[in-house]
């Protein structure tokens, strides 16, 4: 099992929730942040235990935090009903806040990727958002923040469940995952959440890509090798994305190999080709990883993609001869 509680009870927005309920003044509505779309639903359910618990924190034992998990308990209504949030979802809600609680003295709404909602279904929901019935809570959970109107985010006090440390990643993770060398590369490679990691880790292309980039560093030589690495880049198993963050990891790596600190390294099975890269001095690395920032902003701007995998090794290959003679 994911220890998805273990990573969220260290962070701001449970501690604020915790405290919240500690006082006696649990907000009437809160949003949840996250990047990671996969298991905001999942964390959204451990607010909601938390907030029905009769513990300080959720015990996961007790009939509420049991019910929860199985999607079975009265007072914990789950929205969206079917993909996204739609305007019969948001009606529903609100004829449901009228009603009493079954068993518990508060009633939680959770409302999951409520970046799905329309503009319409936001304006009724404003109502409700503004003055609740009396026990009401609604937990919004969205993946960004951007398409909620001003007048929703103005009303809810917002969290945000911050990208978490490849260390506690790897904690979470480990039983999950058991193959160690592959879970560093994906947790180094993925943007600091669970959903990211866990599908690069599941990813068959993962090592191959990182075998690919090990190779280009170490081996890349002339403009005639240029040519032949670009098109094995370009090739259809490997994404594009992939391989920039990939590259870019590898290049932290060699600048940390570079100043002893070999401990550092997240990609510990590359570290002794990397080593042979040792004709990368830091200056050029540093040039490498300026130009895959570069990479990443032209990409979004659809660039080309031969003219920019072509663009990108080419800076690698004049920065390793540059700071090499200077
Ligand atoms: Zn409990």
């Amino acid at each position: 099992m994911i220890d998805l509680f273990g990573l969220l009870k260290d962070t701001g927005a449970y501690k604020t929730v915790k405290g919240d309920k500690e006082n006696g003044r649990l907000s009437h509505a809160y949003l949840i942040l996250t990047p990671d779309g996969e298991n905001l639903g999942e964390y959204l359910k451990i607010f909601a235990r938390l907030a029905f618990c009769n513990f300080v924190e959720p015990c996961f034992n007790c009939r509420a935090c049991k019910l929860i998990e199985e999607n079975a308990y009265s007072d914990l209504i789950i929205y969206p009903k079917k993909e996204t949030v739609l305007a019969e979802d948001i009606n529903s809600l609100i004829e449901e806040s009228y009603l009493k609680p079954v068993e518990a003295d508060k009633k939680i709404f959770i409302i999951n990727h409520a970046e799905t909602m329309n503009a319409s279904a936001q304006n009724k929901l404003l109502k409700t958002l503004e003055e609740p019935p009396k026990g009401v809570h609604i937990f919004l959970g969205a993946t960004s923040e951007f398409p909620l109107l001003p007048t929703v985010l103005s009303r809810v006090k917002k969290l945000e469940i911050p990208a978490f440390s490849a260390e506690k990643l790897k904690n979470a993770l480990k039983e999950e995952c058991p193959a160690l060398e592959r879970l560093e590369s994906a947790v180094a490679c993925g943007d600091g959440t669970v959903g990211k990691a866990l599908s690069l880790y599941g990813d068959e292309n993962l090592k191959s890509i990182t075998d690919l980039a090990v190779d280009i560093l170490v081996n890349m030589k002339s403009s005639k090798d240029l040519l032949f690495y670009s098109t094995k880049v370009l090739s259809s198993k490997c994404d594009l994305s992939e391989f920039l963050s990939v590259l870019e990891l590898l290049l932290r790596d060699m600048l940390m190999i570079s100043q002893g600190k070999e401990d550092l390294v997240a990609a510990k099975s590359a570290v002794s080709a990397l080593k042979k890269a040792e004709r990368f001095k830091t200056g050029a690395i540093i040039h490498a990883l300026e130009c895959i920032t570069e990479a990443n902003k032209r990409k979004k701007f659809n660039a080309n993609p031969t003219m920019l995998v072509e663009w990108l090794l080419f800076q690698i290959l004049e920065g390793k001869y540059k700071w090499q003679k200077s």
